[in-house]
């Protein structure tokens, strides 16, 4: 579609479809303002999602790591209790063992004597009962002097050759005099080793603080890796991996260390953590799912939504929706002459829409939609596409406009009625106004309704449902107000057998009062109102009302009831009236469409069809009259010598006589029939259903009527006129209709070639070309 006069063959669809630029795309997919909807949920949820879970995993970790921290201090704390009741018990074992011994006579008598070596046998047997009985190996005894540096009672542990010891001494006294001492001592470790440790947990006996670094002695269990014994020393340290460690001093050279590896417990919590984050994750992808899904189906609603007001008022796309127009001639660059938009530059095109939305009128005018195969490919749609929240609102408040605009409508009716209800002095129940308002939600429809009828006919035949259904009334009619007859026609019978009204009603539009009177006219109190009545009037009340187009009565609806019916009935006139209210306008509108329509189809001068007429005729009906069998005669006429009566007597003489000359024609073809006016002084005349053959009898009548008429001229002059008339058949001469037209033209040559005034039957050896 690049300049005037391109077809739509110019375009291949679907192949050249013209792709919206890479560059255009990515920036699309980064510019917040052009997402879609979709795009919108999709990123910021999934934004959302991410984040939340890095922020999950971040503060499990920070509340993992504490939990780790005090679970390990509370295992080693309990070890440390442990450990401490164990040494304490050890101490006081070694140093009653040690006092037990010192109480012992024969010690006492040894020491005093100051021959302790004389106990060895003795001490070697007892410390063998001893530390079986204790379970104690390493539990050993000596006795000292009283020349012994220290005999006073203590316990303290030592280093002896990288073992940690435990030493308890215990003073000997005979009498008041303190003859030596008892050294108890075991070896600490194994002391220890009754201690049972869970798993995780490892302890170590070290030596060495005093000289400044502490030196492992012996260990058990899983020690810590790494862990500073310094820092050990004073609290809970960390060790390689979740190991923490803590160092308790025994004595002033030895320390217990303790410690527990919380790599187990670390990676159980791990696992559960793990579990808990994609179960998390797959939750919230469900119900993000689900939201998604829910966003789609809320955005088709809209696009539906779209559509329905679109397609249900056809008015200018961008004012409904005030939203911003993109011109697609802009963008476009269209020529397409046919296009409204392009007729009118301030209207936009309802492509624009990006959907089926496009007015259906003008569906077929836009050669881009073949091109793109869809609205959604248009470059058009693709500028306007991605702020669908805009869309949305504006679909939402265009929605609420209507509907306020109908509550408004509902509103003023019903005021209305009530006013009247209210001149009459009752006041209506809630029930009443109830029904009321149903009434005027069906007049509301109704009004919409007869908006989008196709003709007169269809207005009428709704009114008629009304009558009957909504207001019980079967015996109802419609008069219609022909203007230039000036008479009453019937447009709507809801009777049939008996009228309403008396012939003579017809005749005249003076003869009807409600026409007459512009009123309504009830013959409730007085049954003599109208002359024209046609019923028994005792029992019938008959109401017409008449319905005011263009400032005019152009019909007339009447109906009939009975006296009984009347009164519940009279209640209801104000919405009938309002019925015939909003039918009016469009029977108005309709009979001006009509009109136009029908002035763009004759010729003004002569008020024949034209040829514009001839080829909608031929489009429709031909393959009507095909199917049917029936024939169609076909007289081409033309006046001869015209041009003299124009060249002699003016062209007004030359216009006189062409009208005459179609009442003459007019006059010998039926009222059924067609006459077109095919050129200057060419008329077609179509006879329709003729039996075969006797069409040229009917031109021989037309030309002898011309042929006998005298002419008469502006000027009061007359003149004689002849014509010659050349006549095929449908379908016997050609089997289109076209052709049998021009096989009727041929006729009418061989007439004018025969010396004129004639008539000529077509014959196929006047055909000798091939294609017509
Ligand atoms: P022929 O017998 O060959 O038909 O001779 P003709 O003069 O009638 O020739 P033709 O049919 O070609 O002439 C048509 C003439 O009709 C030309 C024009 O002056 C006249 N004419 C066509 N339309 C009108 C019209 O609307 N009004 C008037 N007054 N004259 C018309
Ligand atoms: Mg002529
Ligand atoms: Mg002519």
């Amino acid at each position: 579609m690049a300049g005037k006069g391109s077809s739509k063959a110019d375009i291949k669809p679907g192949r050249n479809r013209e792709k919206i630029p890479m560059c255009r795309s990515i920036a699309r997919r980064f510019d917040p303002h052009r997402w879609s909807i979709k795009g919108r949920f999709l990123y910021l949820t999934g934004a959302l999602l991410v984040l939340g879970n890095l922020f999950l995993i971040g503060y499990l970790y920070v509340i993992f790591g504490g939990v780790l921290e005090r679970s390990a201090q509370a295992q080693l704390n309990l070890v440390r209790t442990t450990v401490s009741i164990e040494v304490q018990g050890l101490e006081g074992m070694v140093r009653s063992q040690a006092a037990a011994l010192a109480e012992m006579p024969g010690v006492k008598a040894s020491l005093a004597a100051g021959a302790s070596d004389g106990m060895s046998d003795f001490l070697l047997s007892y410390g063998n009962n001893v530390r079986k009985a204790l379970g104690l190996m390493s539990l050993d005894f000596e006795l000292s002097g009283s020349d012994a540096k220290e005999t006073e009672a203590a316990t303290w542990m030592e280093n002896v050759g990288g073992k940690p010891v435990l030493f308890a001494r215990w003073p000997v006294q005979r009498g008041d005099t303190r003859v030596g001492c008892v050294v108890t001592r075991c070896d600490l470790w194994e002391g220890l080793s009754k201690i049972d440790l869970p798993q995780g947990l490892g302890i170590a006996l070290a030596s060495g603080r005093t000289e400044g670094s502490l030196q492992i002695l012996t260990e058990r269990g899983a020690l810590a890796k790494g862990l500073d014994f310094e820092a050990a020393a004073t609290g809970l340290a960390e060790g390689h991996g979740d190991a923490f460690g803590i160092a308790m001093p025994l004595d002033n050279d030895i320390w217990a260390i303790l410690s527990f590896d919380a790599s187990g417990l670390s990676e159980s919590r791990w696992n559960k953590i793990n579990l808990f984050i994609w179960f998390f994750l797959g939750g919230a992808l469900l119900i993000m799912t689900v939201l998604y899904l829910n966003v789609i189906r809320i955005e088709s609603f809209f696009s539906r939504m779209k559509k329905i007001i679109i397609s249900s008022h056809s008015n200018y796309f961008a004012e409904r929706f005030e939203s911003d127009s993109v011109h697609c001639l802009d963008v476009l660059h269209c020529h397409n002459e046919e296009c409204p938009v392009y007729q009118n530059p301030s209207l936009t095109c309802y492509l624009e829409t990006g959907s089926e939305a496009i007015s259906p009128k003008w569906r077929d005018t836009c050669l881009f939609l073949n091109k793109y195969e869809t609205c959604h490919n248009c470059p058009v749609y693709a500028l306007r596409k991605g702020d669908e929240l805009t869309e949305m609102r504006n679909v939402m408040n265009t929605m609420m406009r209507l509907w306020s605009e109908f509550l408004e409508r509902v509103g003023h009716l019903l005021a209305y009625v009530l006013r009247s209800q209210g001149q009459s002095g009752l006041m209506p129940s809630l029930d009443e106004i109830s029904d009321r308002l149903e009434q005027m939600a069906k007049l509301t429809f109704f009004g919409r309704d007869v908006q989008g009828a196709f003709d007169k006919t269809e207005v009428y035949a709704q009114l008629g449902h009304v009558f009957t259904e909504g207001f019980g009334l079967p015996k109802h009619m419609v008069f219609e107000v022909d203007e230039d007859a000036d008479r009453l026609v019937l447009a709507l019978d809801g009777i049939e057998d008996e009228g309403l009204c008396k012939h003579q009603v017809l005749l005249s539009c003076e003869s009807c009062r409600a026409c007459r009177v512009a009123e309504d006219v009830v013959s409730f109190y007085n049954p003599k109102l109208c002359p024209h009545f046609n019923c028994d009037m005792s029992e019938a009340v008959r109401v017409c009302m008449p319905v005011v187009m263009s400032g005019k009565v152009g019909a007339v609806a009447s109906f009939m009831t009975t006296r009984r019916e009347w009164e519940p009935l009279r209640a209801q006139m104000p919405i009938l009236r309002k019925y015939l209210d909003e039918a009016g306008p469009v029977l108005s509108s309709l009979k001006l469409l009509k009109l136009s329509k029908e002035q763009a189809l004759r010729d003004p001068l002569t008020h024949c069809h034209n040829r514009r007429f001839l080829d909608e005729f031929i489009t429709k009906y031909e393959p009507l009259i095909d199917r049917e069998g029936k024939t169609t005669g076909l007289l081409m006429c033309d006046m001869d010598y015209f041009k003299q009566v124009n060249d002699e007597h003016g062209h007004e003489a030359g216009d006189a006589v062409l009208q005459q000359v179609v009442g003459i024609i007019q006059a010998n073809i039926r009222r059924s029939d067609l006459l077109i006016r095919y050129g200057g002084e060419e008329f077609l005349a179509l006879l329709q259903n003729v039996e075969t053959g006797s069409a040229e009898a009917v031109a021989e009548k037309i030309r002898k009527a011309v042929e006998d008429t005298a002419f008469e001229l502006p000027s009061g002059s007359r003149l004689h006129k002849t014509i010659s008339v050349g006549v095929s058949e449908f379908p016997d001469d050609g089997d289109g209709m076209y052709k049998a037209i021009k096989f009727a033209d041929v006729a009418l040559y061989s007439a004018k070639d025969g010396g004129r005034n004639k008539v000529i039957r077509f014959k196929p050896e006047m055909w000798t070309d091939e294609s017509y």
